[in-house]
């Protein structure tokens, strides 16, 4: 056996196959039977449910992701994007972070390339919106939530500041309802530095498609959090859709128009643009079509799992598993124990699990959870929100730095400055080069 298994995507699912392959596979590694490449543009993973708390100051960015040549050592990590998958030659095409693309034979491919924000055609959307999937649109948030504080203490113009002041999240699942409750905690614990800022100044909007929020958590505490989010002083809007955007003028669908500086669009997902440029099957909703074992339908010597791919939920007979990390762990434990199964000929087995249910953080202090029908609100989900994450984020290196962010937060007061300038290190300069050529 002289196998190379490719995996494509270094998240939550290409970190853990990666990870088990390297334990099980160890003694294959050794000998140079079997070699493993993992492809991703960052040399880290990031830790998702982290980025509200990571936004919010509550964690330190680099807490929150885990380096995955420090943790994979015996495997192969090249930066970059495959830009292409030709299955049937068992190549891809890998465009490297820097130079020429060139192609990467393999053996056996595991497509673990997550999703990526799912947009729709809205005016201005492009020019003024923001995700929220990556460590730099967190932070980038928080810089930006920050500085706009600033402008609004600062300037004489009624407009600018309230536009400053208006911020729009639009989408109510996990990572927008916990993106918005963190930054307007922060935001609201920052006013006490400013003068004329309090926090009924600053008008916080979420904008909902449907009529609920949270589903994640079941309707008994999504409706919970909607009570919770309005009392907080949050414009809810459910039954609502963003109509248009362009210049920052933000037109509701139930009629609204207000201008706001700062638009952060986290309505849904959809799977990583590389599962088009691939020759393996794809489901009615664009995903990789997988089977219950976790490979690519119809399709030998590959494999996928997580937010790229459509899992049947054989728990759930008819329903896919959905795109989470509760999934995406657990399906990468099956997926590389599948893969070592196929390389010794052995047979597959299905990946099966219930979901359990979900836990959020809404702030310092304030959660929400509902995990094997146990519903929790306030303080205690909140600390359950922390004790859970805090189990699953990789390596006790990243556990101890990140009990180390949340003690000194207890201690002392957050950091509320906006280092927005870090987007832009040259501009300094040039405006010192500038001044000698003038
Ligand atoms: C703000 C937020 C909060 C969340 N909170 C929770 C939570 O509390 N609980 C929960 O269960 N889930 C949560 N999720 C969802 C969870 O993080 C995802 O479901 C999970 O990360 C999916 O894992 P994955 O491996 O499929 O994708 P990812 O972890 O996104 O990994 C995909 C990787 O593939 C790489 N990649 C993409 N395209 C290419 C390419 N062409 N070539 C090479 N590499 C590529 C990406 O850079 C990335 O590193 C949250 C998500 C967000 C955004």
């Amino acid at each position: 056996m002289n196998k190379h298994i490719l995996i494509v995507g270094g998240g939550y699912v290409g970190l853990y196959t990666a990870l088990r392959l390297q334990r099980k596979l160890h003694r294959e590694l050794r000998g140079g039977e079997v070699r493993i490449t993992v492809i991703d543009p960052q040399s880290y993973m990031t830790y998702q449910p982290f980025l509200p708390e990571a936004a919010a100051g509550n964690l330190s960015p680099r807490h929150m992701v885990a380096p995955l040549r420090r943790i994979l050592p015996k495997v192969h990590i090249l930066n970059g994007t495959v830009t292409k998958v030709d299955h049937a030659e068992r190549t891809v095409t890998f465009q490297p972070a820097e130079g020429e693309p060139r192609q990467v034979a393999y053996d056996v491919i595991v497509m673990a390339a997550g999703s990526i924000s799912r947009t729709l055609p809205i005016p201005g959307l492009t020019d003024i919106g923001i995700g929220f999937k990556t460590v730099g649109e967190a932070i980038a948030l928080r810089n930006r939530v920050l500085h706009l504080l600033d402008v609004a203490e600062s300037t004489t113009d009624p407009e600018v500041r309230r536009r400053a002041l208006t911020f729009v999240v639009v989408g109510a699942g996990f990572a927008g309802v916990e993106a918005l409750a963190e930054l307007e905690d922060m935001a609201k614990d920052s006013t006490r530095y400013y003068r004329n800022i309090t926090p009924a100044d600053i008008r916080w909007v979420l904008v909902e498609a449907t009529e609920r929020v949270l589903p994640e958590v079941g309707p008994e505490m999504g409706k919970w959090t909607l009570e919770q989010l309005r009392e907080r002083g949050i414009d809810v809007k459910l039954g609502t859709r963003l109509e248009s955007c362009e210049d920052g003028h933000v037109v509701l669908s139930d009629g609204s128009r207000f201008d706001a500086e700062t638009l952060v669009w986290t309505a849904g997902v959809k799977p990583s643009p590389v599962v088009n440029d691939s020759d393996l099957p794809l489901d009615e909703r664009g995903r990789l079509k997988a089977t219950a074992m976790l490979t690519v339908a119809g399709t030998p010597d590959a494999f996928t799992a997580g937010d790229a791919a459509g899992v049947p939920d054989v728990t759930n007979p008819g329903q896919y598993c959905a795109p989470n990390a509760q999934h995406a762990v657990r399906q990468a434990k099956v997926l590389a124990d599948n893969v070592v199964r196929h390389l010794r000929g052995q047979e597959l087995v299905e990946y099966r699990h219930k979901y359990v249910g979900s836990v959020a953080g809404l702030g310092l202090h304030q959660g929400v959870a509902n995990v094997y029908g146990v519903k929790l609100r306030g303080f205690p989900a909140w600390f359950m929100h922390r004790t859970y994450h805090l189990s699953r984020v990789p390596t006790l290196n990243r556990k101890v730095r990140v009990v180390v962010d949340w003690t000194l937060a207890l201690f002392f007061k957050r950091e509320t400055i906006s280092l927005g300038e870090m987007e832009h290190p040259r501009e300094g300069f040039r405006a010192a080069v500038a001044t000698t050529h003038r």
